[in-house]
């Protein structure tokens, strides 16, 4: 393509967007489609030479757009509902089309620069240190898995250096976080050898939050049998519920034994911009690491988290190591985000975070979470005053975990009305999800199987979560009905 014919095929592209999103709400959430007939549809003979953009455009519209599941729509409360926001969308595009690789400051000296200023403030944003290490890497996964190899490295002092060593042993290398926090916790394990068993995932208390004691009594328990801690990994808004656990509390128990604590607030930490939220919202700063994800809160498109470390030098001792050819010359602004992480090619993350700050501003960013948290009380009160529903767990974010459960069922059990109950909600999730007319998804607690309404998406309006009620209420009375038949 010349540029020429660049832009032609940019303003087809950005027509058939705007049309997506002119009538998104005629557009079901996702289309029930066998992986079989997916596959069919697509799998065709490896083209031999270029293909007319029209028709690839054209076949992406019939093919592929119907049958992914739409993240970015107003009635997607799946998961922890994110959504890509126009400004976010099209700096997506100016950084593919720049390339940059942010690896060294000498590779991308403006990305860089800018990668500075935007971590800066998202750490304003969420009360983290300013001065703290900083980088923008892909998810909260990832970061979780750095955040563990530096207070491994910390922990370990000069013994990191036998590592690997045959002879050499090394105490047991101790993690501690709760049953509540996020998988990636374990996987992290798993990857730097510490071993998923060395996980320890205490019991969270009845609001799913990881007390301090609890975590105390491990961490001494561990000193007298000769563990060593390495890390305490705290959730500021847990996947199942959105609890929070008390980081400054938490922070006192990890100062007393020097163990290293990791916050992921991939979910929570940026709640607090909400005004409603700003005082309830847990205090990071004693995090030595913390990890916060503009692409679940924040309206940026996939794939950006930002991941802080407050141990200043930490994250490069771990990960600085530069061959030949990286070599570049250094000064006091200079930061090669390739020493911060194991990645060396990097996108040009901080420009879409950039443009989305900019163009909201901070005022703009707390009244669309403000909206978010009203929307949610708006829910839970709906569920509060209807007879067969309720809410098992409250979370301060709008995050709603609901449960039909009706009263008319008479002559059965506890635990076949439990059974019964799970069965009805799981069968309202599926309905709701296959009509189209909008996606949730679920978690199971002690009460049993829930349905979580994330509530995020920054098109949903409050005709929008109306309509959700009115369909979970139909559907959970369809499917009494014909239970009961
Ligand atoms: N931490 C929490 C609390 C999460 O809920 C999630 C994902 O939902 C993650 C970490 C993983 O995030 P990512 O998909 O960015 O790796």
């Amino acid at each position: 393509w010349l540029p020429a014919e660049f832009e032609e095929h940019g303003r087809e592209l950005l027509a058939t967007i705007r049309e997506h999103f002119e009538s998104i709400r005629d557009v079901p959430v996702t289309v029930p489609r066998s992986s079989a007939d997916l596959m069919a549809s697509l799998r065709t003979e490896l083209p031999e030479t270029g293909e007319d953009f029209a028709r690839i455009l054209g076949d992406t519209r019939e093919q592929v757009m119907p049958y992914v599941v739409h993240w970015n729509h107003p009635s997607f409360y799946g998961y922890f509902a994110n959504s890509a926001s126009f400004p976010g969308i099209l700096a997506e595009t100016l950084s593919a089309a720049l390339n940059v690789n942010a690896m060294l400051w000498k590779s991308g000296p403006a990305a860089s620069a800018l990668e500075r200023v935007v971590l800066g403030w998202l750490a304003q944003l969420v009360g983290y240190p300013e001065e703290a290490d900083g980088v923008l890497v892909n998810g909260a996964s990832l970061a979780t898995l750095y955040a563990l190899a530096a207070a491994r490295d910390a922990a370990l002092g000069d013994d990191v250096r036998v590592l690997g060593t045959a002879g050499r042993d090394l105490p047991v290398l101790r993690v501690y976080t709760s049953d509540q926090a996020h998988s990636s916790v374990e996987k992290a394990a798993i990857t730097l050898g510490l071993g998923q068993a060395n996980v320890l995932k205490l019991r969270s208390d009845e609001q799913g939050r990881l007390r301090a004691d609890t975590l105390d009594e491990a961490i001494r328990r561990d000193l007298a049998d000769g563990v060593k801690p390495v890390a305490v990994v705290a959730t500021v808004g847990t996947t199942s519920i959105g609890a929070a656990d008390p980081v400054p509390a938490l922070a006192e128990v990890c100062a007393r034994h020097g163990v290293w604590l990791h916050v992921d607030a991939a979910y929570g930490g940026f709640w607090r911009v909400a005004p409603s939220l700003a005082d309830s919202a847990e205090d990071l700063t004693a995090a030595d690491s913390l990890v916060v994800n503009p692409h679940k809160c924040l309206y940026a498109p996939m794939e950006v988290t930002a991941f802080y470390c407050r141990r200043r030098g930490a994250l490069a001792r771990t990960f600085r190591l530069v061959p030949e050819y990286l070599t570049s010359p250094q000064d006091d602004e200079i930061v090669d985000f390739m020493d911060l992480s194991p990645q060396l090619g990097r996108s040009f993350r901080a420009l879409k975070v950039w443009w989305i700050i900019r163009s909201f501003g901070r005022q703009g960013l707390a009244d669309r979470l403000e909206h978010s948290v009203r929307l949610a009380e708006w829910l839970r009160g709906e569920v509060a005053r209807h007879p067969d529903w309720r809410c098992p767990v409250t979370s301060i974010y709008p995050l709603v975990c609901l449960r039909f459960e009706p009263e008319g069922i008479r002559d059965l059990t506890e635990s076949d009305r439990r059974k019964l109950h799970d069965m009805l909600n799981a069968d309202i999730v599926g309905d709701l999800n296959a009509s189209g007319d909008a996606f949730v998804s679920h978690t199971v607690l002690d009460d049993g199987y829930v349905i979580r309404v994330s509530i995020g998406n920054i098109h949903t309006s409050r005709a929008d979560v109306e309509r959700l009620w009115r369909r979970l209420t139909e559907i959970a009375e369809r499917r009494y009905a014909q239970c009961a038949d």
